[in-house]
């Protein structure tokens, strides 16, 4: 291991605190949204105190000022992804992000009665409700890939779904209920045979382990911000430059505008074309600085410390009797997202005996609804790492699960 957790959680004042019943805060909720290192928080406000101004306006210096910290962010983000400064637009998260490739899509008349849009049936809500709202809106249909057992994609249909009527593939990266890690690649190369774009939610796979874009072979990715160390209300949608160039506008008004007459408007290239409004500068620059600590960390460092962690709860969680882990088991395709299902213990049992011991999971849907309902299940619990979590808090997890077979008598 190449950091040292110890050193790194200070960094995250917050992870010294102690809930109600005076245990210590053990934060397992990271898919949910991360804590911010002292870091972001220090970018913030050192933009607050020093430079701020509205980007891309005004003829003084501080503007001028802001315009380059809000510039640079955008120039991090891309490395961090290794993708060209002008392929990536800032949004509000990936939710936005995704809202704004569908819409656009079907503006642009991509998609279109008859066509079809293929998801998965892993999907978060953000990336099946807007597609679902695409093709109600032009008249194609929504298919998706099914999930084996293992929570793992089905693709024996691959060959029926990805055909020359299918315009949209739209699939997570990495699940954040089963953790399993898609294989993106290989799917991408299938669907642009086929003639269709591929739309990938990075939300969970980007702050978890090293994504070069031009890897993945998509054609769009979105993040958010806040699942990575950095601010709220900042999320990034990447996509490749011939393809945003083609796109028109999500949202429309200042700074996107190149001629705006009474009854005519042109619009800017991208990104701004896509950035309507005083965009949110101060996030992007927090969003830079959680860039910047990822990549002092190292992300091929992340990715095999979250796997150390990820192994040892798989382990100990299979040693609890009566515990179901809902997902693959095996580390080679899957992440730090870890859901489980305890016989006779509902979910929301399990959540608050942990919550009381300062284990702060989620229980519920985690946005996916099909997916439970794949799995037979109303909800599961979910715990879920990250670098500043340590093997001493899965072992407050475990133990805190066994706690709750006691508490319920089973
Ligand atoms: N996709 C996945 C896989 C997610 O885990 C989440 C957040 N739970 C989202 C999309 C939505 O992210 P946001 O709420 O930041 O838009």
């Amino acid at each position: 291991m190449a950091f040292d957790v110890d050193t790194l959680r200070e960094d995250f004042p917050i992870l010294r605190r102690t809930v109600a019943s005076g245990a210590p805060l053990v934060y397992l909720d990271s898919g949910a949204t991360t804590q911010k290192p002292l870091q972001v928080l220090d970018a913030e406000r050192d933009f607050y105190l020093t430079r701020n101004a509205a980007v891309h306006r005004g003829a003084h210096q501080l503007a001028g000022e802001a315009t380059e910290a809000y510039e640079g962010a955008r120039h991090t983000v891309a490395r961090f992804i290794g993708a060209a400064d002008d392929e990536v637009v800032f949004t509000k998260n990936t939710t936005e992000a995704v809202n704004l490739v569908a819409y656009a899509l079907g503006h642009a008349g991509r998609v279109g009665p008859g066509d079809r849009i293929v998801v998965t049936e892993m999907e978060h809500h953000a990336n099946l409700v807007p597609w679902q709202q695409l093709a109600a809106r032009t008249g194609a249909t929504l298919d998706w890939f099914g999930l084996t057992d293992e929570g793992r994609l089905d693709l024996s249909r691959a060959a029926e779904l990805l055909d020359e009527r299918t315009k949209v593939l739209a699939l997570t990266h990495q699940s954040n209920v089963l953790g399993t890690l898609n294989p993106v690649r290989e799917l991408a190369d299938r669907a642009h045979a086929a003639g269709a774009l591929v739309v990938v939610d990075g939300a969970q796979s980007v702050p978890h382990r090293p994504v070069d874009v031009g890897e993945l072979g998509a054609d769009f990715l979105a993040f958010s911000g806040h699942k990575m160390l950095g601010p709220n209300g900042i999320g990034v949608l990447w996509g490749r430059a011939e393809l945003l160039a083609g796109l028109p506008p999500f949202l429309t008004g200042g700074s996107m505008i190149e001629i705006v007459e009474m009854d005519r408007t042109t619009f800017l290239p991208p990104p701004q074309r896509f950035e309507a409004g005083v965009p949110m500068t101060a996030q992007a620059v927090g969003l830079a600085a959680a860039v910047e600590y990822l990549e002092r960390l190292g992300m091929a460092q992340v990715a095999a410390y979250e796997d150390t962690l990820t192994a040892r709860a798989l382990d100990l969680l299979a040693e609890v009797p009566g515990v179901r882990i809902v997902g693959p088991r095996g580390l080679t395709d899957r992440g730090s997202a870890v859901s489980f299902t305890v016989d006779g213990v509902h979910p929301h049992d399990v959540g608050q005996v942990l919550d009381e011991r300062g284990v702060a999971v989620r229980v519920g849907h985690h946005c996916a609804r099909p997916l439970a309902r794949r799995f037979g299940v109303p909800a599961t619990t979910r715990a879920s790492f990250y670098v500043y979590n340590t093997p001493e808090e899965v072992d407050a997890l475990v133990a805190g699960v066994r706690a709750a077979q006691r508490y319920f008598g089973v």
